[in-house]
């Protein structure tokens, strides 16, 4: 096979070239080695997807994804190999082990061939928060990939990896799948094991698949999902993964959400959005309005809760524990002051002071306190929405990918990146962008939701719905 024909082929196809013998593991794993070397040098002329490309093609193995190579988002531990979280403070961390879902995936056959760029401690909703530099999206060079999962989406869509692997807490999967023209799933809280992952906001963050299309997600969730006894909020997932094959909607009932549908959504997004549902309506499916009333507070909600929690979790990084330690200090109030001054990028900082402020003796009532109230409201309003129907969809991101630079200045409109995605995160409940049209020539993504551990029939909606829509993805390999 030309490396042409290789890079064309779905995670899943690559998978079955490999055991019919049409492709060796080391052809596979070579033809994108060289495209990830090929980024890496290419310095500020490439997309700065990844922060560690392989040093060699492994051996083969006889498990059943075939030594499929994988990118993996920076923040999971990987024994040996530098694990940074996008941060100067972990500057060539090189962990003693190795994350749950990476050694699941590894169990399974699929070799590291990267580790991605993403926005540090993956606060972030277009790479440019990354100590390493920002990640630039290959429809448009000028433009964000989306974050914090920005290396990896930018690396699956510009063909640069076969799939990869990243984090959502808040919307860092589904938002940049969405930029890039990918697809990405945040999996119910609880699917994936955390153990490894290095922590942002613990009862949000969760590990999913960055693909090509939904049969590949199904193919890696299917391995990552599972209790682990390392991670004390891991459940076992009722039954398996298995690959989608729905081809109508007849019956479905498919929720449009009210307060997630249209204010404050890009026009192109809103009309690229409503194609979509028309074909979910030619396929059989029976839409219905739905209101999610308390979804319009869930991201004030999230910068609450979000950076109260990162506030503890990143307590470890004070020179001693975790972090490189900053030379010189004359005491230990100052090595501890100098190593988070130095270590911390400026997004990070901003979020343990607002989440230390928010979780204060006088303050933790009126802050902490009402936003797990409303919470449990989101919870409530995504319930009652479940009994009348299956799913709910939503546009994933109320803009296409916007220009470098364009929201740094501003904090609140970078937060908005993620005002559709949010409550899902909240509800701890499953939910999957698909690439559902262009608008301004740039990827739209269309966001699905289903009750915790839907998994196999979101996947099959997903999958339905995709060979509909005939999304053209090639346009953005490099
Ligand atoms: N963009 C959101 C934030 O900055 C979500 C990040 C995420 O999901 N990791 O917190």
């Amino acid at each position: 096979m030309s490396a042409t024909e290789i890079l064309e082929l779905s995670a899943t196809a690559a998978t079955a070239a490999v055991a019919s013998g049409a492709l060796s593991q080391g052809e596979l794993f070579g033809a994108y080695l060289a495209r990830a070397e090929g980024d890496r040098a290419a310095g500020g002329e490439g997309l700065n997807c990844f922060t560690w490309v392989a040093e060699h093609v492994p051996g083969d193995g006889s498990a059943p994804l075939h030594g499929l190579p994988i990118a993996v988002k920076d923040l999971f531990c990987t024994e040996g190999i530098p694990s940074q979280a996008g941060s100067r403070i972990l500057e060539d961390y090189r962990p003693p082990y190795t994350a749950t879902v990476v050694s699941a995936l590894q169990s399974a056959g699929v070799s590291l061939l990267a580790k991605t760029n993403q926005d540090e401690f993956a606060m972030g909703s277009s790479n440019e928060n990354s100590a390493f530099g920002a990640v630039r999206n290959p429809w448009d060079r000028g433009r964000v990939p989306g974050g914090s999962s920005g290396g990896s989406a930018a690396a699956v869509a510009a063909g640069l990896a076969p799939w990869a692997l990243g984090t959502d807490t808040g919307g860092s999967i589904r938002q940049p799948a969405a930029l890039c023209g990918i697809v990405g799933l945040k999996p119910t809280y609880g699917a994936v094991s955390r153990y490894g992952m290095i922590a942002f906001a613990s009862s949000l963050d969760q590990a999913g698949p960055l693909t090509r299309d939904v049969a590949d997600a199904a193919l890696m969730l299917r391995h990552m999902v599972g209790q682990d006894e390392c991670d004390a909020t891991s459940l076992a997932f009722p039954g398996e993964i298995e690959p989608p094959t729905a081809e109508r909607l007849d019956g479905i009932r498919i929720g449009v959400a009210e307060e997630l549908a249209s204010e404050g959504i890009q026009a192109g997004v809103v009309e690229a959005f409503e194609g979509a549902l028309t074909r979910a309506e030619e396929l059989g499916a029976q839409l219905q309005p739905v209101s999610l009333p308390h979804a319009p507070h869930a991201l004030s909600a999230y910068y609450v809760l979000a950076p109260a929690e990162c506030s503890s979790n990143l307590a470890r990084f004070d020179g001693v524990r975790y972090g490189s330690r900053a030379a010189d200090a004359r005491d230990l109030l100052e090595m501890y002051t100098r190593t988070r001054h130095d270590g911390f990028g400026a997004e990070v900082k901003r979020r343990i002071m607002l989440g230390t402020y928010a979780l204060s003796a006088g303050y933790y009532e009126a802050f902490y306190g009402r936003a797990q109230r409303v919470r449990t409201k989101i919870s409530e309003d995504f319930a009652t929405a479940f009994a009348s129907v299956d799913f709910i969809v939503t546009p994933t991101s109320p803009t296409v990918a916007f220009k470098l630079g364009e929201r740094t200045g501003d904090p609140l409109s970078m937060y908005m990146s993620d005002y559709c995605t949010v409550p899902m995160s909240l509800a701890g409940i499953p939910a999957i962008s698909i690439p559902c049209g262009l608008s301004e020539g740039l990827p739209v993504g269309l966001q699905i939701t289903g009750p915790a551990f839907s998994e196999n029939r979101l996947l099959d909606v997903a999958h339905a719905l995709e060979r509909a829509l005939e999304f053209d993805s090639q346009r953005a390999r490099v």
